[in-house]
């Protein structure tokens, strides 16, 4: 099988809005945050079981930041992380009984992580959208800062997994798309497994980077949908039947307003977009000429021939 000569490095973004995840918790919809990051963790473990090459990342997309949950990023020893990610880690740590180690211990980094962040940012404001263009440019640096530490070789290949449940805020358009376009010029694929609200954003990431979008029916079973359309690399998804390709919402946000329109005004320039017209580009500070209703010319008349 084609995985066993590649190896993959895969980030998971996840969404972890309070505000969402509070109104889960209390809608009759029995979602749970611990049973979806079990289901996670469990994906996560399997794509490390893959092949022994395969390595790991998951970032949690806050409310009002992002932060890495797995591998730890407070002045890690850099021995350890290569050697954790590349599971031949010695033991430091006694295992626990009847555990893989490696999966034991990326598992109680993620809770111990996740109950830092949340204990940490309890005193701050919160919104109901998630910082997930943060989060995947984190995950960019992260897969860029580590194909360059490890030399680009053949069959190696990166992808992002966004798991979704809240809202978008178009206010992040631009810094999306920024993280899009370079996601696609560096090969990464992006994916995005949503549990709640469709996302036209994150629609148009997978589009353009050739990942799977997918809005799940049901979100009891967030694994298996995980297991069967996200755990193959690219490579092995082309022999697959995965879920067809979603309508995707190609709307741009206005560079005015951050509203999502259909129809607007571009600056002719730098291509920025309005959704109300203005004599001056509030980008590039280019003046347009107002075009007045067209002067009626007068009609040449021949003089007579005297
Ligand atoms: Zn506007
Ligand atoms: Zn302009």
């Amino acid at each position: 099988m084609a995985a066993d000569e590649t190896d993959s490095l895969l980030v998971v973004v996840f969404d972890t809005n309070p505000v969402w995840w509070g109104q889960k918790l209390l809608g009759e919809n029995e979602l749970v945050l611990s049973q979806c990051i079990n289901d996670i963790l469990a994906f996560a473990n399997s794509h490390l079981m893959f092949s022994h090459k395969n390595s790991l990342a998951i970032i949690a997309a806050h409310t009002n930041r992002s932060y890495f949950l797995f591998p730890k990023q407070e002045s890690p020893p850099k021995t350890t992380i290569s050697q954790v990610e590349n599971g031949d880690d010695t033991s430091t740590q006694a295992p626990s009984k009847g555990k893989y180690e490696l999966f034991c211990r990326m598992n109680d980094t993620v809770a111990e992580e996740l109950h830092n962040m949340v204990l940490d940012s309890s005193q701050r404001e919160v919104y109901t959208d998630s910082l997930v263009a943060g989060a995947l440019s984190m995950a960019l640096c992260y897969i860029h800062r580590k194909e360059k530490e490890h030399g680009l070789r053949s069959g190696h290949s990166s992808r992002i997994l966004v798991v979704r449940g809240s809202e978008d805020n178009p206010s992040q358009y631009m810094n999306l798309m920024n993280v899009v376009f370079t996601a696609q010029k560096q090969d990464v694929l992006i994916d995005a497994c949503i549990l709640d609200n469709e996302s036209g954003l994150l629609q148009q990431a997978c589009d353009i980077t050739g990942g799977i979008y997918l809005k799940i029916p049901q979100v009891s079973g967030l694994l298996q949908y995980l297991l069967w359309a996200y755990l193959p690399d690219a490579d092995t998804r082309k022999m697959l039947a995965l879920p067809p390709r979603v309508q995707v919402d190609y709307r741009a946000a206005c560079f005015c307003h951050r509203n999502l329109i259909d129809i607007g005004y571009v600056c002719s320039v730098c291509l920025s977009i309005f959704c109300t017209f203005s004599p001056i580009c509030s980008t590039c500070q280019t003046t347009f000429k107002i075009l007045g209703p067209p002067k009626f010319m007068k009609k040449k008349t021949k003089k007579p021939n005297s």
